[in-house]
């Protein structure tokens, strides 16, 4: 690389000619082509532009990776390899990603909209997931149970088998190694099924996980779409867990497919509709509003815990929609290669539809439009940020996840009306809180039904926290110690012991 993050805009453009992406898949230690020859396009939302034709797999091709990666899990190079070993080739992986993230960065960027500085952002938490998990797995024990003088009773942890990792596009690269640095650290072998939106940046890993001198058949990544390649893994009988970020829609889908195959472990990480409670105590409200504009406008409000609905006492609400108006004017979207822009473009045209007609049906549904609305003119995909205020819970811009730019402001007089506001939605990803009193604190986070509460700051959290939701959010974890205890089996061994 010829300059250091982050760069300026020419050097980003400059570093995007020269990128010739991989766009093959990666299967059993090669690069090939789909087993019928098809290709999908991959293109930049922010100038139409053809990134690549990338090769879309599909049954036969899910067939020969999950032989592979079955064959390479017995054989054991990988499984049964010391942790402390499979340690050093995860943290090689780590390094080169390290040495390569203005490219991976750069890829993801591309293939998606979102701003570079978002994506090198992403790459500091991909590499940092990568590290954390592979620094766990000598470090993680099993038990010793108590039993009497006659027996010693153990737990031992052991890979579960063949792992298939499928991935959405907001966070390509940052989702993809939330699931596969803890289910390679505990040894399985992982296929990989990138979103059909956003598969480059994964592709380039596989390279450098060849590279990083990952054993023959233990990781593969399958570009494709979900209902082709990503049905035939979530089907096959002989993939042992489906670990999986999107769409609780989707999600659904996969448990039922566990329930028609062989009941395979499938862990998901899937939408939200996210509160953010502001109470009038906050000391400085425009830092608040600043960071209530940032929850649902940071990655063009493509994130599945941004905090779409806002919830402000009423005794402020004017005065505080107003702030966040202003904060909002400089989050305005802007060229994904400027470092200087906030916000990048919408992932695809059919995204930004969807997006549009959620503003739509809000203003015929009586919310009141404060800003944005309107499509950006061409030739790229961008929605400016976009505020309604006086929503109620009926109308659908407050129920549904949208997964765009628009925030939706709700009232409420009372903390009590506030909880259960904030409760009243089938999903529990996140929810935000701002206020100096240390008991309504305490007491409202205990009655927030959610995953992660967040107490004056929103999406904080590293690699220490496990990160997931409740109700139709889903049921696993990722990061820290907990999401790589998802990745492996308990086996019980009792031993009888001669007196
Ligand atoms: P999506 O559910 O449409 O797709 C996710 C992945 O599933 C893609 O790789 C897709 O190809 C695949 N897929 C689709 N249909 C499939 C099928 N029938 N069988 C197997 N695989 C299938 O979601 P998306 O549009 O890519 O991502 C946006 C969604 O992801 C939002 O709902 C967002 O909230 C959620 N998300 C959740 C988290 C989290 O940690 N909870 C993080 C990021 C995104």
């Amino acid at each position: 690389m010829s300059f250091e993050a982050p760069g300026t805009r020419d050097d980003w453009h400059a570093l995007a000619h020269s990128l010739v992406p991989e766009s093959r898949a990666f299967i059993d230690d090669a690069f090939v082509d789909a087993d019928s020859g098809d290709t999908f396009e991959s293109r930049n939302p922010a100038t139409g532009e053809l990134l690549a034709q990338v090769a879309s797999c599909d049954e036969p091709d899910a067939e020969r990776a999950v032989a592979a990666a079955r064959h390479a899990f017995a054989g054991g190079a990988w499984s049964r390899l010391a942790p402390g070993k499979r340690k050093k080739t995860l943290l090689r992986l780590a390094e080169l990603m390290e040495a390569h993230k203005h490219e991976l960065a750069l890829l993801d960027t591309l293939d998606m909209g979102k701003p570079i500085t978002s994506s090198l952002g992403d790459m500091a938490g991909a590499i940092g997931c990568i590290r954390y998990q592979a620094e766990c797995i000598d470090k993680l024990y099993g038990e010793v149970a108590p039993t009497g003088e006659d027996s010693l009773a153990l737990v031992l942890r052991e890979p579960i088998g063949v792992v298939a990792a499928i991935v959405p596009w907001n966070f390509p690269l940052m989702m993809t190694a939330w699931k596969i640095a803890p289910a390679l650290a505990a040894g399985n072998s992982v296929i990989l099924k990138p979103s059909e939106k956003s598969p480059l940046s994964a592709l380039r890993l596989a390279q450098l996980a060849k590279e990083a001198g990952l054993p023959k058949g233990v990781f593969q990544v399958l570009p494709g779409f979900g209902h082709t390649v990503g049905k035939a893994l979530a089907l096959s009988m002989q993939v042992d867990c489906l670990a999986f970020t999107g769409s609780t829609a989707v999600g659904k889908q996969l448990m039922q497919y566990a329930g028609q195959s062989n009941l395979k472990r499938v862990y998901l990480e899937c939408g939200g509709k996210s509160p953010n409670l502001v109470f009038a105590d906050c000391k400085d409200l425009d830092q608040v509003a600043s960071h209530a504009a940032a929850a649902i406008f940071h990655n063009q409000g493509e994130v599945c815990i941004a905090g779409s609905r806002l919830l402000v006492e009423n005794s402020i609400r004017d005065d505080f929609v107003e702030r966040v108006l202003k904060a909002a004017e400089i989050m305005q979207p802007g060229d994904p290669l400027d470092p200087a822009s906030f916000m990048g473009a919408i992932v695809d045209e059919a995204q930004h539809r969807r997006i549009l007609d959620y503003i739509r049906q809000g203003v015929e549904e009586g919310a009141r439009l404060r800003s944005g609305g309107q499509a950006i003119d061409g030739p790229g995909l961008f929605i400016p940020p976009t505020v309604f205020d006086g929503v109620t819970p009926q109308m659908t811009i407050g129920r549904e996840e949208i997964f765009g730019p628009v925030l939706a402001v709700f009232g409420f007089d009372s903390e009590d009306e506030a909880i259960a506001m904030a409760n009243d939605t089938p999903y529990g990803l996140a929810a935000g809180l701002w206020s100096q009193d240390i008991d309504r604190i305490m007491r409202v986070t205990r009655r927030l039904q959610s995953g992660q509460v967040f107490v004056n700051n929103w999406a904080g959290g590293d690699q220490t926290m496990p990160f997931g939701g409740v109700k139709q959010s889903g049921n696993g974890r990722d990061k820290s110690h907990h999401s790589l205890e998802e990745y492996s089996e308990l086996k019980s061994v009792w031993m009888a012991l001669a007196p």
